[in-house]
């Protein structure tokens, strides 16, 4: 299928990225390669056979159902673990196929032993404690039944690890709160084997926790933005900038969205362009039209604001996004024609559009506005 845009991946940008984040954390570590949100709007299947051909043989995901995307494109050795969210019908496909997923809730525990008793099979578990982001995660006082659950039915449960998630570890100003998380999880784990049950795995770190705070990387790390080439916060880089005496960012920019010129037109100046009167001419004018609107993850809110890279050169988007199209300015682009490569987001030449300066222009996180670029758009490995 031939879609209005692309997304290309950059293959040596993630092995740069994965060798950074490597390097800086502790050795012991291996690393999960997050791809909840449609690999943060990577594309799933494209970035999960990237990463396993960069080496990368644990996923993690938030729900079952896109664990079972990654499950059939994944090599037969990776793994995957699911953080958050499988309905009690998926609970026996998990277990069949040893997909690994967090516990933190005992009604789903003693459907999962049902389940497990039913296939003759242990379920391969993480156990989830809370220890202050009041989000997921057992309790102290839900923990106790649960070691009385795991300990009257070992057969049923293989647990591959013990987990939790700080509450906001990519900024400084939490410092105090993700300290007592710490101490928390390492009175419960305490207590954890104590009563006999002993975790394969302790993981507690996202991107900004295995950055800011190294302690919390333990055996295992669990790192989605920074993989895919971007900081968790602009706090996170000038922190690490300042520890390392560096001003260039190390990371890589994963992702680059471009599309195609459809159309070129003179308009006379005093006219408006695209719907209403949000734009007026205010002189003779070139534009182009290109095939990507707001449908396509280009928010309306860039209307007159956007800018994008044709022949080198920054061409501002003028009038309302429409739903498939938007309008820019090439009145001072050179030698434009149909079918010139236009970068939404990425790299052209020199010129680069960041996701950051996109997401600056249109008031949205790094997070967000990656994930809102559909699933449609086809995804391309290059490099
Ligand atoms: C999303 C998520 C991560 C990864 O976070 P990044 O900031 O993208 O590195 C890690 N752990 C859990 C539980 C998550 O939900």
């Amino acid at each position: 299928m031939i879609t209005t845009s692309v997304i290309e991946l950059d293959r040596t940008a993630l092995a740069n990225n994965l060798r950074f984040i490597k390097k800086y954390i502790h050795k012991r570590a291996k690393i999960s390669s997050v791809v909840k949100g449609n690999a943060y709007g990577h594309g799933i299947t494209e970035f999960v056979q990237l990463a396993e051909s960069e080496g990368i043989d644990h996923f993690s995901v938030f729900s079952a159902d896109e664990a079972e995307v990654v499950f059939k494109c994944k090599k037969p050795d990776t793994s995957i673990m699911i953080m958050g969210w499988l309905d009690n019908g998926q609970i026996e496909w998990a277990i069949c196929n040893d997909i690994e997923f967090y516990i933190f809730d005992l009604n789903f525990v003693y459907e999962t032993i049902k389940i497990s008793k039913k296939v003759g099979k242990p379920a391969k578990v993480h156990i989830e404690v809370e220890t202050g982001m009041n989000r997921t995660g057992f309790k102290k006082k839900s923990l106790v039944k649960l070691y009385k659950l795991i300990n009257n039915n070992p057969e049923c449960f293989d647990i591959k690890g013990f987990c939790t998630h700080y509450a906001g570890a990519e900024s400084i100003a939490n410092y105090v709160r993700i300290q007592k998380q710490r101490i928390s999880f390492e009175k419960l784990y305490k207590e954890t084997i104590s009563k006999g049950i002993v975790p394969e795995l302790k993981h507690t770190a996202c991107s900004a926790a295995a950055m800011n705070y190294p302690g919390t990387c333990m055996d295992m790390v669990r790192i989605g933005i920074m993989q895919y080439g971007f900081w968790p916060s602009p706090e996170t880089f000038i922190q690490y900038a300042q520890r390392k005496s560096q001003k260039t960012d190390p990371l890589k920019r994963v992702l680059r969205w471009k599309s195609k010129i459809m159309t070129i037109k003179e308009v006379k100046e005093g006219e408006f362009i695209s719907y209403g009167t949000n734009y007026l001419a205010q002189e003779d004018k070139k534009i182009a039209i290109v095939p990507v609107g707001y449908s396509d993850g280009y928010s309306r809110v860039l209307s007159n604001q956007g800018k994008v890279i044709i022949n080198e050169t920054f061409a501002d988007v003028i009038g309302l996004v429409n739903m498939n199209m938007m309008i820019v300015d090439i009145t001072l682009t050179p030698n434009v024609k149909r079918g010139d490569e236009v970068v939404m987001i990425g790299k052209q030449g020199s010129l680069e559009i960041s996701v950051n300066s996109f997401s600056a222009m249109s008031s949205t996180m790094n997070y967000e506005l990656l994930v809102r670029l559909p699933e449609s758009i086809e995804r391309k490995i290059v490099n």
